[in-house]
């Protein structure tokens, strides 16, 4: 198998009927870049083959962990990630153009294979995006940082006062501090 591909399948390897594979790949061979996030460590996906002749649905889950920002602290955050893929392989022939189009819009997952590989590469790439968090946080009472000072307020915190007053009740404040002079 080729070391750069481990998303490769070789339809020559793969038994008819039910089989069942286990492919780990490299943030590097899954081109994880620029998306916000850097995987920690292999990819890997448990593969369920159901085969019968040059079709062939494949599915099961993809997990990983990625490396991000807290939101709030901006230390780093560690997540698991898993997810799952359903594609269809099949050849291109086996639909007319036309036909092959509307799947396309209806996303139903499907790749098409020359009769020697099918690359699940993307597919694995694709739904792994869709579940990395959007808003990561460290933990869910994250305080985050100061307003004022900019200290990460989980740990010891920093000198400045509390709780600032709200601006609104500042004018309120103000005025009885008037009247009572
Ligand atoms: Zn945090
Ligand atoms: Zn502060």
């Amino acid at each position: 198998m080729d070391p750069h591909a481990p998303f490769l399948l070789r339809l020559s390897t793969v038994e008819e009927g039910e089989s069942h594979r286990e492919m780990v790949g490299s943030p590097e061979e899954l081109a994880f870049q620029g998306d916000g996030f850097e995987p920690e460590g292999p990819i890997s996906f448990r593969a369920r083959i159901y085969r019968i002749g040059d079709r062939m649905e494949i599915r099961g889950p993809v997990r990983t962990k990625v490396r991000q920002t807290c939101g709030r602290c901006l230390e780093p955050v560690v997540s698991e990630v898993e997810a799952e893929v359903r594609v269809f392989a099949e050849p291109p022939d086996s639909r007319d153009p036309r036909e092959r189009e509307e799947v396309r819009e209806d996303d139903l997952g499907i790749v098409y294979h020359d009769g020697q590989s099918v690359d699940l590469t993307d597919e694995v790439r694709q739904v792994l995006l869709v579940e990395v968090p959007w808003h990561p946080t460290c933990r869910e009472d994250c305080r985050g940082l100061c307003p004022r000072c900019g200290a990460n307020r989980n740990g010891d915190g920093c000198a400045c006062t509390e709780d600032p007053v709200d601006p609104r009740w500042r004018a309120l404040l103000d005025l009885r501090e008037k009247a009572e002079e």
